[in-house]
């Protein structure tokens, strides 16, 4: 009618912002849980390590490699998770907005509906959320030390928190435990644990002091006698590992990931 307004839609568009990754490079995903410091307060997460709630982000993490074909490798600590594209996606044609929102809009919405899954007994008291960002790294060199340093940080973290709690758990307040740990240097972090509270940090399961990598691996191909219509062809499977990834030799073990 007469009173329509009438919107060139290429004028509308022109005000749209799209920010492509730069292509062929390593597009990494990197969420983190939204004031997960009281989110675990209020579920009461066991301090310093809740493996249970570990657990969960790593099966969000597999769900998430499941829907998303482009990603090759993750790697998870806390309430973060890291997930690296390969190399040449055109995932949303690279659009930075898009694949960000995507991937952590699944992981929030896993993390909901996988909650009852690991956690029958406790109740999911409000919506978790999470933030996203995108980095693109340009060689497998760099994307290799992005990786290294979340999983330094791990380490770093983990020392500290498990001298934390361990404190806090004998009767130091919190303050008192922040200042007994201040300056101290790894080795020290180390001692104390053994000589006050008979802790051998090395003996720590491997996922709070490692971190967790979930990927995809190429299986045996499958039998010729299997009545399958995949047989002959080259399958892969989604692994949970808590291995080290800093070190040289996961990545020649691994020669597919970053190829
Ligand atoms: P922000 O919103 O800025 O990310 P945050 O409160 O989430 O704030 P982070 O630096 O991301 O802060 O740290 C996450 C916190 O969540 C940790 O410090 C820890 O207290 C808690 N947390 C996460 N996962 C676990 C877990 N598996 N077991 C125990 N505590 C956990
Ligand atoms: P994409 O992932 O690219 O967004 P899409 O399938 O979500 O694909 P959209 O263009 O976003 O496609 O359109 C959403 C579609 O969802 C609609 O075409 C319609 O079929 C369906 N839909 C959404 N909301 C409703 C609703 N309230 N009632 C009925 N159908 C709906
Ligand atoms: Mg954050
Ligand atoms: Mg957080
Ligand atoms: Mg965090
Ligand atoms: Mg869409």
């Amino acid at each position: 009618s007469e009173d329509c307004v009438k919107i060139n839609p290429d004028y509308i568009r022109s005000f749209l912002f799209e920010s492509k990754l730069m292509p062929s490079t390593w597009i990494v995903i990197r969420i983190d849980g939204c004031h997960f410091h009281r989110f675990s307060d209020v579920h009461e997460f066991n301090k310093p390590n809740d493996k249970q709630a570990l657990d969960l982000m790593n099966l969000c993490a597999v769900a998430v490699l499941e829907e998303f074909q482009d990603i090759i490798f993750s790697y998870g600590v806390s309430d973060e998770y890291s997930f690296v594209l390969k190399k040449n996606s055109q995932l949303y044609q690279r659009r930075a907005s898009e694949i960000v929102s995507a991937i952590v809009s699944f992981f929030s919405s896993m993390y909901v509906m996988k909650w009852k899954d690991v956690f029958p007994m406790k109740e999911l008291k409000y919506p978790p959320s999470f933030d996203g960002r995108a980095v693109c790294y340009p060689s497998a060199e760099i994307l290799r030390d992005y990786l290294a340093w979340r999983q330094v940080d791990c380490h770093i973290n983990n020392q500290y928190n498990t001298c934390f709690w361990s404190l806090v758990k004998s009767g130091k307040c919190k303050s008192e435990a922040q200042s007994c740990l201040k300056g101290t240097q790894a080795r020290e972090k180390n001692e104390l644990l053994l000589k006050e509270f008979g802790i051998d940090y090395n003996t720590l399961p491997l996922m709070f002091r490692q971190g967790s990598s979930v990927f995809r691996v190429k299986t045996e191909k499958t039998s010729i006698l299997e009545n399958s219509t995949s047989v002959g062809k080259a399958q892969t499977k989604i692994v949970t590992e808590y291995c080290n990834i800093i070190e040289q030799s996961f990545w020649e073990a691994n020669p597919s990931i970053l190829d």
